[in-house]
């Protein structure tokens, strides 16, 4: 297997374009570590990303939050910017697996990978982030729901990088809820990102489908209605209805339909706390 560790951001976007397919994109190595190691996949050539510092940058422009692809988990959860300004990022990413796991797993790796049962791409999605991606025809920048289009599948191309993620000002409050079915270091079962501000109320289910579920037209709720608990409920069930939960090791399709409808009423209710 070749390795390839360009110095900056554009070798490793022309080592992108050159070889596209053919070569698999390095970041903290958690998620390629595993499938290398089960022999799920041999690629020939690997393209390391950790001396690009370009992409390390934590940066806050006209109030939004700018995350370099290769910001770890770590530093989101530590960031004093990041926990005062957008707490509800900082807690979906320390409650990521282990920390010597967070110490190295990158924001843009585990966008990437677009594993179904991962904690940020809810939150990132109630936030309403954006993903920047850049190749040969430039940056095109993609909300998450463009990003994510299925179990492991992303629009990014052979030849593009995910180079930064941007998070709009947070709203008024948020609030992020990690559903556990087995170990205190497992990938989530259920969990619930939920927004209420200037831009009304949003809720974002995580780990329950082959992508983060979101029903705005069930979320035209104002405030009073979200101190209300017999609608915050209702709310709650309605989203456990309209979803499609999948069955896996870390529960039933009804199990989990059941856990969403607690999940997200005790989300709101933070909310309107
Ligand atoms: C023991 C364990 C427990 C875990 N528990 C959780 C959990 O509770 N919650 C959770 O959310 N996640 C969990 N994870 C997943 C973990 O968060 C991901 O493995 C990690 O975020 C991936 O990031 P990475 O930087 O290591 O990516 P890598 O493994 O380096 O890459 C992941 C994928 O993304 C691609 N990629 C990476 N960076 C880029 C880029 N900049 N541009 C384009 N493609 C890119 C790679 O080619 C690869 O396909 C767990 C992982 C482990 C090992």
């Amino acid at each position: 297997m070749r390795w390839h560790a360009p110095a900056d951001l554009e070798e490793a976007l022309l080592l992108r374009e050159v070889h596209g397919d053919e070569i698999t994109v390095h970041a903290g190595g958690t998620f390629l570590g595993i499938l290398m190691n089960q022999g799920l996949i041999a690629p020939p050539a690997l393209l390391s990303l950790g001396r690009v510092a370009e992409l390390r940058g934590v940066t806050i422009v006209d109030g939004w939050l700018r995350l370099g692809a290769m910001v770890t988990h770590l530093e989101i959860e530590r960031h004093p910017r990041i926990r005062s300004g957008w707490p509800m990022l900082a807690r979906a990413f320390s409650v990521v697996a282990s920390r010597r796991v967070r110490a190295v797993a990158t924001v843009g790796g585990v966008l990437a990978d677009a594993d179904y049962a991962s904690d940020p791409p809810a939150a990132m999605s109630a936030l309403g982030a954006q993903a920047v991606l850049r190749g040969p025809r430039g940056d095109r920048s993609v909300s998450m729901e463009q990003l994510i289009l299925g179990y492991y599948t992303t629009c990014i191309e052979p030849d593009e990088l995910l180079v930064e993620v941007r998070v709009p000002p947070a709203p008024a409050r948020a609030v992020y809820r990690k559903f556990l079915s087995r170990s205190s270091e497992d990938r989530p079962c259920v969990t619930v990102a939920a927004v209420h501000g200037d831009g009304g109320l949003g809720v974002v289910v995580g780990a329950v489908a082959e992508r983060p579920q979101r029903f705005d037209d069930l979320c035209r709720l104002d405030a009073d209605a979200l101190g209300d608990a017999r609608q915050r409920r209702e709310l709650a069930e309605a989203y456990a209805a309209r979803l499609e939960p999948i069955s896996d090791v870390r529960g039933s399709a009804a199990y989990r339909r059941r856990i969403c409808a607690v999940e997200v009423r005790r989300a709101l209710e933070a909310l309107a706390a």
